[in-house]
């Protein structure tokens, strides 16, 4: 049976977001591979957590262990090896985090395991299992296909796939551990949470992104008057964050952050392919630029062609107005 195997992931207590994303692509992929979608739900008291991924209509199998109460990858790799052994499914899926990427290449290379990493799609093709990624930083999109084998694996990009919502109530299954005793050469020491600035782009609806086309910080009160007043926060591209017009953690693309906000408006970037990375998973983007040439535009749902200190002071006069 071509079952698929989702690997959870939660950290200090919360269930991470790609947890849900990769539950976009698991159920037709297992479909078309004629399975079903088993969720592995590995930690300590996780039992509303488990409760949680079900109620998306999958069987999520937990083994709640005071064990596993912080990820360590041996535990991890342990009982994955010892799951796909007993559960053999057609294909492992986790996520391209920190925790996947530690994890998936020694599993990978335990197993003998056809393994894609950091893939952006996923589809089956005559039973073949196929998976998208990009090369050159997302210059190229393409389509490798995974070598026939009795499990394959892949990572997936975080926001690469929206979140689908809760649908159907699924199953949980408490499972034994397959791991009897801790591991006395590697052990979880603390978690240090990455320092985040006053905002975390990441996670904000709307976003008003600024680049090089400001020209000087003296201009940034346009781009925020602009944000002000549709409640947006401040990014920019690697230009603008270099310049110091903003701080390093509000930069977006391949060595910045990757945003999915609902709506992106952006001024004076040219749409480098390494910023275009970092704002594929936004819903609406509305560019502003001077070139009608600028790649940004391929990318964009709405372009305005024009000087940016023309059009956004009026943009947000016209804005302010229509709120009353
Ligand atoms: C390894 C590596 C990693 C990188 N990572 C990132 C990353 O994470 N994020 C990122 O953004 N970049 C990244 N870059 C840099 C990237 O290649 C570009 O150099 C950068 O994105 C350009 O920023 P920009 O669009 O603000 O500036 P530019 O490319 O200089 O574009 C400025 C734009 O403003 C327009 N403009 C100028 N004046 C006006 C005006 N008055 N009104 C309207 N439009 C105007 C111009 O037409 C132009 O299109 C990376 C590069 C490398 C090599």
């Amino acid at each position: 049976m071509g079952n698929v195997l989702v690997l959870a992931e939660h950290r200090q207590g919360e269930l991470r977001d790609i947890s849900i994303e990769m539950l976009a692509l698991a159920p037709s992929v297992a479909e078309a591979l004629g399975g079903e979608v088993m969720v592995l739900l590995l930690g300590s008291e996780v039992g509303p957590m488990a409760e949680k991924i079900a109620g998306h209509g999958v069987k999520v199998l937990v083994v709640d262990d005071p064990l596993f109460a912080d990820y360590n990858s041996d535990k991890y790799q342990k009982v994955l090896s010892a799951l796909i052994d007993d559960y053999k499914p057609k294909l492992v899926m986790m996520g391209q985090t920190a925790q996947g990427v530690d994890l998936a290449p020694a599993l990978a290379v335990e197993k003998g395991l056809p393994f894609v990493p950091d893939i952006i799609g996923l589809e089956v093709e005559g039973g073949v299992i196929k998976a998208t990624r990009q090369l050159y930083s997302g210059k190229v999109n393409a389509q490798v296909a995974l070598k026939e084998a009795d499990t394959g694996l892949v990572t997936v990009r975080e926001a690469a796939f929206e979140a689908p919502d809760p649908s159907t109530a699924g199953a949980v299954e408490k499972i034994d551990s397959p791991l009897k005793e801790d591991l006395d050469y590697r052990k979880f020491v603390e978690y240090i949470e990455a320092e985040i600035g006053d905002v975390d782009i990441t996670q904000s609806e709307i976003l008003v992104g600024i680049g090089r086309g400001l020209k000087e910080d003296k201009n940034l009160p346009v781009a925020e008057a602009l944000a002000e007043v549709i409640k947006a926060d401040l990014c920019g591209s690697r230009a603008a964050c270099d310049a110091g017009w903003l701080p390093d953690d509000r930069q977006v693309g391949t060595s910045g952050k990757t945003v999915q906000p609902k709506l992106y408006i952006c001024m004076g970037i040219s749409g480098a392919f390494q910023h275009i990375a970092g704002i594929k998973g936004a819903k609406t983007i509305v560019a502003i630029n001077k070139d009608p040439n600028a790649p940004i535009f391929a990318e964009a749902d709405y372009a305005i062609i024009d000087d940016l200190h023309k059009i956004v002071p009026q943009l947000t006069e016209k804005l302010k107005e229509l709120k009353g």
